[in-house]
């Protein structure tokens, strides 16, 4: 796919990714968006983003992000719109601005979203992160330290720092041309990723602390619940990373974590080791994902949920054939 091809005889240009948006998704949407305004510095370009997490603001182009609502923007149709790290019904209010753009373009790795939505698509599920696949599509002369440090910090985030399987060798080969152009990247990993506010340690603390062993030790669970996430003032952003502290509980093959976004509405998200397949228990209750990483929106009390999902983590474990 030639991103300067597709975008030549345009003049307005929006990018979107994925509802509450995590580091992938906000590096591999600046990343395009900072390579798109090198390109073509006379063009419009705009993206389109639920808020993301301040520690994002180090990369630039943070402060152009048009912050999505419930309602959609009242845009005019855009001439390309790009869908990033997401299938369509997962952009939230920016679905409608890409269903009306005359030509769409989809970028991706999420096995859920294999055949991709785009007029084009550039979907490879083996890939670690959807900013790999911007580097990839990034002419090699336009890379600067902008550009790479937006999309270090996706990989980064993806990867877990390099240590999930997804990982591979044209992952690290990826970064190490991004960290070539001088990028502060110890920085940008310590800021992003491992640093946390004092109350996003406490309530990973709580997940931590409540967290109950099932299945004979091989899965792990744990729920925060909407009245304890407003008493430590906590809201979405600050769940990031609590269930893969919780997948290192040694013995596991799963880890579930869910935090309740509405009354008896859990946002819920899975870990797992090669032993079950999480994007395809994610997929039976209409979310997605990837093999060890997945995730999905359930109805019910925690109990509700967990009895919901553990018939078909258990089948996958009875089976052995994830
Ligand atoms: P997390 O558990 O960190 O929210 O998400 C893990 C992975 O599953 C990410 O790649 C994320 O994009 C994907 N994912 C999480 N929730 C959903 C969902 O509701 N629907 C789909 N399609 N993917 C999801
Ligand atoms: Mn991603």
């Amino acid at each position: 796919m030639n991103i300067r091809e597709i975008c030549k005889g345009a003049d307005r240009i929006g990018i979107s990714g994925h509802v509450r948006p995590d580091g992938d998704c906000v590096g591999s949407c600046l990343g395009l968006f900072l390579y798109l305004k090198k390109l073509f510095p006379k063009k419009e370009v705009k993206v389109f983003l639920e808020e993301p997490a301040h520690i994002f603001s180090c990369i630039k182009g943070f402060d152009n992000i048009v912050i999505l609502g419930e309602e959609t923007p009242a845009e005019a149709p855009f001439d390309v719109f790009f869908a990033m790290d997401s299938r369509m019904d997962r952009l939230g209010a920016a679905e409608a601005l890409f269903k009306e753009a005359k030509k769409t373009v989809n970028i991706d790795h999420h096995i859920s979203n294999a055949r991709g939505c785009g007029d084009h698509n550039y979907i490879f599920p083996e890939a670690s992160s959807t900013s790999e696949l911007v580097y990839e599509l990034v002419e090699e002369e336009m890379l600067d330290a902008d550009i790479a440090a937006a999309l270090y910090i996706g990989i980064v985030h993806d990867t877990g720092v390099f240590r999930y399987s997804c990982t591979a060798p044209k992952t690290l080969m990826a970064a190490a041309k991004l960290i070539g152009t001088g990028i502060d990247f110890p920085r940008l990993v310590e800021e992003t990723f491992f640093e946390k506010t004092y109350v996003q340690n406490q309530i990973m603390g709580r997940a931590l602390l409540e967290s109950i062993l099932i299945m004979d030790g091989r899965c792990v669970v744990s729920h925060i619940d909407k009245r304890t996430m407003d008493f430590y003032q906590v809201t979405s952003k600050d769940m990031e990373g609590i269930v893969s502290q919780i997948k290192l509980t040694k013995g596991t093959d799963c880890a579930v974590f869910m935090y309740e976004v509405k009354s008896l509405e859990y946002k819920v998200s899975l870990r797992t080791t090669e032993k079950v397949n999480a994007a395809r228990v994610a997929e039976l209750f209409g979310g997605g994902g990837h093999a060890r990483a997945a995730g999905c929106m359930m109805n019910g009390t925690f109990h509700d949920v967990i009895n919901n999902l553990t018939v078909h983590i258990e089948e996958q474990l009875e089976d052995g054939r994830a």
